[in-house]
């Protein structure tokens, strides 16, 4: 069975659209949770094709305001109340796309069937995002030209599971089970000791993802994402490119992939191509030269995390 965390990639190229792949924007989905992470253009579109049920974003995280990250906003937000949307929509943005998003509707005479919550992000320090009792989501730094921020994606484990034979065979109570999830022995009337050890499957390691697009090489962010099952960070350029790639805040393949071994994550997703490559699987090879676990960000494709 597919796990219940995972991440759609809708865009993964940098700002020029070309060679058939578009701009970034991915689709996470956390168990009933679902999330958007950058909007490029034509996002929307992408989200059709490849059938991502966008009606059920909750929460949408925007990196930066460069225009490869957020051109798609405004049209996912106004078909959204096309088709009488009621449910709110939470926005994590850095400064600025509110006055952009209220400018554009103002103009266009647009009206929204349903609450825009802007909750503003800052790109110089981490920062809990959102948490509930399942997942923290948080925000850190990158180094780019405007400010930007990373996304990490935290599972909490909080919950034991239960070994199901036993709830037969000892005939546990409701009460008793809920106890044994939480973590607490139960002492029966009798004086019979159910222990949590005996009764439950350790606890499973909680899943994470991060999210870095764009930066340059940046080291400060190793000890955020260390560990984690999946790292999606952005290789722009070739490993020859490492002169433009400085000019542009941005990462080359070999870059990326030492940042993936010294945070010594599980895998490594590259994405946010420049438009010169046609084919991608040469960057994942520079990549892999350094860190072998690297996959390539494939629009369409859902990535899951177990
Ligand atoms: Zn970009
Ligand atoms: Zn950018």
């Amino acid at each position: 069975m597919p796990s219940d965390f995972s991440i759609t990639i809708i865009g993964s190229n940098s700002a020029l659209a070309a060679q058939g792949r578009f701009p970034t924007a991915q689709y996470i989905s956390f168990k009933s949770k679902h999330f958007l992470i950058d909007c490029g253009e034509g996002t929307q579109f992408r989200m059709n094709d490849f059938k991502v049920p966008k009606a059920h974003i909750e929460k949408i995280f925007i990196s930066h305001l460069h225009g490869d990250h957020f051109y798609g906003l405004i049209g996912l937000l106004t078909s959204y109340s096309l088709s009488n949307r009621i449910k709110p929509i939470e926005i994590y943005t850095p400064k600025g796309l509110r006055e952009i998003i209220e400018l554009q509707s103002m103009y266009s005479d647009a009206h929204f069937t349903y609450e825009i919550i802007y909750k503003e992000t800052q790109a110089l320090s981490n920062e809990v995002l959102f948490e509930d009792e399942s997942i923290c989501i948080s925000s850190f730094p990158l180094k780019h030209r405007i400010p930007t921020t990373g996304f990490l994606f935290q599972e909490k484990v909080t919950e034991r599971k239960l070994i199901k034979e036993k709830i037969n065979s000892f005939d546990l109570s409701v009460d008793e089970i809920i106890q044994l999830k939480n973590q607490q022995n139960v002492v029966r009337n009798d004086g019979t000791i159910l222990s949590v050890e005996e009764f439950t499957h350790p606890i499973t390691k909680a899943r994470s993802y991060a999210y870095c697009s764009d930066t340059a090489y940046f080291e400060e962010i190793i000890p955020i994402i260390k560990n984690v099952d999946l790292l999606y960070h952005e290789t722009t350029f070739d490993k020859n490119l490492v002169a433009l790639a400085q000019k542009t805040n941005h990462s080359t393949t070999l870059e990326a992939a030492r940042i993936a071994s010294l945070a010594e994550v599980k895998q490594l997703m590259i994405g946010h191509f420049s438009s010169r490559y046609k084919h991608s699987e040469m960057l994942m090879d520079e990549c892999k030269t350094i860190f072998d676990n690297t996959i390539i960000a494939i629009e369409g494709e859902t990535f899951y995390i177990d």
